[in-house]
């Protein structure tokens, strides 16, 4: 896969078109380096929207872009879709389904995926939501839910069918709940003719002592209250002990539910072995300053992958954490720093600028968490939505079509509630994209 016509320009392979991988790319357009983009997924998906996908408020293709469309106008950028299989650091190359690419700079960028903490069993039955078979599989398991709920034969096996039980109370978590409950109580409120949706059970539990963990604790209080206004059961401090074709157990109780939800966990896979390393908690790779690899100053980690010391953050020991701006600004850097490499200037350590934190909890209300000031409910909620659409512009200029997303979901035209796939299995099946 050499292109010998500009073999003599340095080489960039950059591993993923998440948003670490994207932003490193943009740096290099146009620039005298020949950039080489390898992902398993011909687009860049926003992951920040996915919970809206599950909850039929947006199609996939609102929030996914094509790569090769992204780059259309940047020569010196190649895309390749294939699986990266390994790394050959001696002859500095990359291994892909697709044959070997050489390297003289290689930026990996791989994310992370969902982590079951060893329960091999339980992705089947709780899928996360990391990918858009992920959210399409939570969609399809959500609407199937209800229908099932409908035509069910006893009162147990109805309320089972109502029952939705959220993993993890974290942003993922907390938006999912706070949407499935407005699916419930509005969306579909009078859709059946069996049932009464608005009769369903969402149930959120986090083994820690509060929701939203990251945040501080009144706006953590205050989360937990607006979900609880929204009808949703929030239990902390509750370990999920099981989970299976009928349900979850937590902290010794039992809970009939169909459908269960994984936002609990979250692991790297694969880049340990590629690299023949020992990985830090959840897989990541421990990165110096520059963000290269100790012995690899040509390798270079970023973004959900990497585990990155953030010494101005909150308690001993703090890494940078795994959100959106953080992989952005290490992309930018290290593609800056590879380009100063290759001129022979120096360039600065890694300096991560946090802007803060922010979680929706339904279409009414949002937490804000930001250094200089901190906002909730409806205020919260819209600077929630144009932070995505400032962030959205990031990927795809046209804004009309931005603003038409936001009059979608402002206007509560759920036009994505599609159940895809088989539905006459006894249970949901999941296709399994999440373990790679
Ligand atoms: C449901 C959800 C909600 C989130 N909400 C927010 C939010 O509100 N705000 C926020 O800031 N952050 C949010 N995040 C986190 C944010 O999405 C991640 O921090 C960010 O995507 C990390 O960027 P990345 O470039 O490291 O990885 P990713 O964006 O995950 O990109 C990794 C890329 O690598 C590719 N890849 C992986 N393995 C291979 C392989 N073997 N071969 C080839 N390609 C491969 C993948 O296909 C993917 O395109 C959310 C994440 C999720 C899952």
């Amino acid at each position: 896969m050499t292109d010998t016509a500009t073999a003599a320009r340095p080489k960039i392979v950059i591993i993923g078109a998440g948003f670490g991988g994207l932003a490193a790319a943009r740096e290099f357009a146009g620039k005298p380096v020949d950039v080489t983009l390898i992902d398993k997924r011909n687009y860049h998906l926003f992951q920040p929207l996915l919970y809206q996908v599950a909850t039929a408020d947006l199609s996939p293709a609102d929030i996914a872009w094509p790569i090769r469309s992204i780059f259309r106008d940047a020569a010196n950028i190649r895309v390749v879709l294939g699986k990266v299989t390994g790394i050959d650091e001696a002859s500095q190359s990359v291994e892909t389904s697709e044959g070997p690419v050489p390297y003289d700079h290689l930026i990996i960028a791989n994310g992370a995926g969902n982590a079951y903490f060893g329960h091999d069993d339980w992705p089947v039955h709780a899928p996360g939501l990391k990918t858009v078979v992920d959210a399409t599989t939570v969609r399809r398991n959500i609407l199937l839910a209800f229908e099932r709920a409908e035509t069910a034969a006893d009162e147990a096996e109805r309320h089972r069918q109502l029952t939705f039980v959220i993993i993890g109370g974290g942003p993922t978590g907390v938006e999912m709940a706070g949407a499935i409950a407005e699916l419930a109580r509005v969306a579909l409120a009078r859709d059946f003719r069996q049932i009464d949706p608005r009769a369903a059970n969402v149930v959120l539990v986090e083994g820690g002592p509060r929701i939203l963990p990251a945040l501080s604790d009144d706006l953590s209080a205050y989360a937990r209250q607006a979900l609880e206004k929204l009808g949703v059961e929030v239990h902390t401090g509750t370990m999920v002990e099981n989970i299976d074709a009928e349900g979850v157990t937590v902290g010794g109780a039992r809970i009939p539910a169909a459908t269960v939800i994984w936002g609990a966990g979250v692991g790297v896979h694969g880049t340990a072995e590629w690299l023949d390393t020992k990985p830090e908690r959840g897989g990541r790779i421990a990165v110096g300053a520059d963000l290269t690899l100790p012995d690899h100053p040509e390798i270079r980690v970023i973004g959900d992958a990497a585990a990155v010391a953030w010494p101005q953050g909150p308690g001993e020991n703090a890494t940078v954490p795994g959100i959106a701006p953080a992989a952005k600004q290490e992309g930018k850097y290290v593609a800056k720093a590879i380009l100063a490499t290759i001129s022979g200037k120096p360039s600065k350590p890694f300096k991560y600028r946090h802007a803060g934190n922010l979680a929706t909890i339904g279409r009414h209300s949002a937490v804000v968490d930001l250094d200089r000031f901190k906002l909730t409910g409806w205020p919260a909620w819209w600077f929630w939505g144009l932070a995505h659409i400032y962030f959205l512009i990031g990927v795809r200029a046209a804004s009309l079509v931005l603003l038409q997303w936001f009059w979608t979901y402002l206007t509560r035209r759920k036009g994505a509630r599609l159940i895809t796939g088989v539905t006459t299995e006894a249970h949901p099946v999941r296709e399994s994209e999440t373990k790679r």
